[in-house]
Parts: C-alpha cells; sequence; structure tokens
C-alpha cells in the first residue's frame, strides 16, 4: 500500500476524489471500450484507466473479452496460465466469481481471457438470448465493484455485441489518425441497436481522444473534427502518443507501475477524474 500511496503521489497531486472512493454497498458501473477498428488503444484505455481509477480507491474489474488477450498479458498475466477464463464463463462452465484473478495493481481485479474464447463466439450463436450470455454471468460480480471495465475485440460481432448488452456505457477511443471517425457511425448504429433491442439503459459515456501527437498538425486536426462531431462528449482529457505507454505491456505493466510520473500516467489519471465526475450522482443502487 504504501507503494502504492508514493505512486499516487508521483502522478498526481493532491488525490482529488479520494473521500468519495468508497461508496459503499454500491453496484457497479459497467464500462465498454468500443471501436470497431484495431489499434486505437482499446485496452491501453481499459488497463489504464482501470489502473488509476483503482488508485483513487475504487474497487476495479476489466474484464478482457478479446480472444487476443492483450488486456490479460498487459496486466501481467499469462493467457496460458490461468484457471478460468471469460471463455469459460460464457459457456457456463465455471461461474465469473471463480474466475477472477488480482493483478499487482491493488484494487483492479481481472476476469482474464484465452485465445479459446475466439471459438465461443460461434458456440454461442446457437443459445437462446445469445447476446445477454455476458450479463447474465457478470451480474454476480456488481456487488463486488464500483467500476467494471470491459474490454471487447475490434469487430462489431458477438463477443462486442455481448459487451454491449452487459454495460450501461460506451467509452468510444478514437484514435488521432487520418481516417479517424471513418467506420464510427457504424458503431453508433450498433450502439443505437443494441439499445433499442437488448440493453435499453446503455448510453455514451464518452469519445476519448487517444495517440495524440502535439507536434503534428494531422492530430490537432483530427482532434478539432472529433469535437465538432461529437462536442461535449468529447473527454477534455487528451491521450498523447507516448512511447511509455506502449512499452508498459511487454513488462505486464499498469503506466502508474512502469513510468508514474509519464505525461501518459498523468492523463489516465485525469481521464479517470472525469469519468468518475460523468458518472456523479448516477446510483446503480
Ligand atoms: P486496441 O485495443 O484498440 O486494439 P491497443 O490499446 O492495444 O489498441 O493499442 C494498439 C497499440 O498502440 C499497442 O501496441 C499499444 O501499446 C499502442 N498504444 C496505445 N496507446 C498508445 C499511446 N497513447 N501512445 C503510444 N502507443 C500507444
Ligand atoms: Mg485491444
Amino acid at each position: 500500500m504504501a507503494t502504492q500511496q508514493r505512486m499516487v503521489e508521483a502522478a498526481l497531486h493532491p488525490v482529488p476524489h479520494a473521500a468519495e472512493a468508497s461508496r459503499s454497498s454500491s453496484t457497479a458501473h459497467v464500462i465498454a471500450l468500443a471501436n470497431q477498428k484495431g489499434g486505437v488503444g482499446k485496452t491501453t484505455t481499459a488497463v489504464n484507466l482501470g489502473a488509476a481509477l483503482a488508485m483513487y480507491g475504487h474497487r476495479v474489474l476489466l474484464v478482457d473479452v478479446d480472444p487476443q488477450a492483450n488486456a490479460t498479458s498487459h496486466l501481467g498475466c499469462d493467457p496460458k496460465a490461468v484457471g478460468g477464463s471469460v471463455y469459460e464463463v460464457l459457456i457456463g462452465r465455471r461461474p465469473a466469481s471463480r474466475c477472477v484473478v488480482t493483478t499487482s495493481w491493488p484494487g483492479l481485479d481481472l476476469l482474464p481471457s484465452t485465445p479459446d474464447l475466439a471459438g465461443a463466439e460461434v458456440e454461442m450463436v446457437s443459445l437462446l438470448a445469445r447476446e445477454h450470455v455476458l450479463r447474465r454471468h457478470l451480474e454476480e460480480l456488481h456487488a463486488q465493484y464500483e467500476y467494471v471495465l470491459l474490454d471487447p475485440p475490434p469487430s462489431l460481432g458477438l463477443l462486442t455485441v455481448n459487451a454491449l448488452t452487459a454495460a450501461h456505457r460506451v467509452l468510444i477511443p478514437v484514435q488521432a489518425e487520418y481516417l479517424a471517425l471513418e467506420g464510427l457511425s457504424r458503431l453508433l448504429q450498433t450502439v443505437d441497436l443494441v439499445r433499442d433491442h437488448l440493453n435499453p439503459e446503455l448510453e455514451l459515456l464518452g469519445v476519448l481522444v487517444t495517440m495524440y501527437d502535439a507536434r503534428t498538425r494531422l492530430s490537432a486536426e483530427v482532434a478539432e473534427e472529433v469535437r465538432r462531431h461529437f462536442g461535449t462528449l468529447v473527454f477534455e482529457t487528451i491521450i498523447p502518443r507516448s512511447v511509455r505507454l506502449s512499452e508498459a505491456p511487454s513488462f505486464g505493466e499498469t503506466i502508474f507501475e512502469y513510468d508514474p510520473r509519464s505525461a501518459g500516467a498523468r492523463a489516465y489519471a485525469r481521464l479517470a477524474e472525469e469519468v468518475v465526475q460523468r458518472l456523479q450522482g448516477v446510483s446503480r443502487e
């Protein structure tokens, strides 16, 4: 705990939301990260936003819903060595509570993924209410966490639809690159369809500009275009392009362990504050 405290101080001071960190008897805000494009920062955001929320004293569960298991390995957990994963949960072989593992970052737990999750998408097709499977299995965990973050694969397939059906909010990371907005109307249509047919509670939490390179005009132009499109839905926090953020996964560490003083760590800490603010007053009792 002492180490964590030092990291908190290094990343930010003072600790803004510590006072309201222990919402007792709450049930979780479930947030799905979504963008069918790969490489836009979904997993990096899931891991480091999760770590930042935990740093502020919240109890956080990250659910890795991607067969590539990037979030699982980013958190230092070997997908080949896990006892139970989202796959076993989805096919009803194990309860979710028996698959959750703690991570090296206090307050952040993980429901890991394994490559066999790819098979679940096929196996679930024949199930009744197949879009609700993840939601049904995660509900038993809601009381134990304040935030549950879902990290789906880069597609709009059944796993992503399951994540959107299980979520209360969607966070859309958008890479500050050429064609950043491409495909977003399909994503928003999917969110609308899920809201209309499967999950009436679903709302957008916000759009996050990631991998912003302050030295390029393109990044500034893309950020501006995203703001023109989405207005106040866009988070004020922008995630900078940072080598430290891209190095951290290979060490199995969050950015707060790998380089708590880096610009990336500060940005994810600020994002966590914004997320908490946006959800303030939204009760899930
Ligand atoms: P997704 O989950 O959307 O596919 P990732 O989070 O895995 O995207 O990011 C794709 C790649 O970009 C990874 O190698 C990751 O380490 C790197 N990356 C993510 N965010 C940043 C950033 N802000 N700066 C630099 N590299 C980043
Ligand atoms: Mg990913």
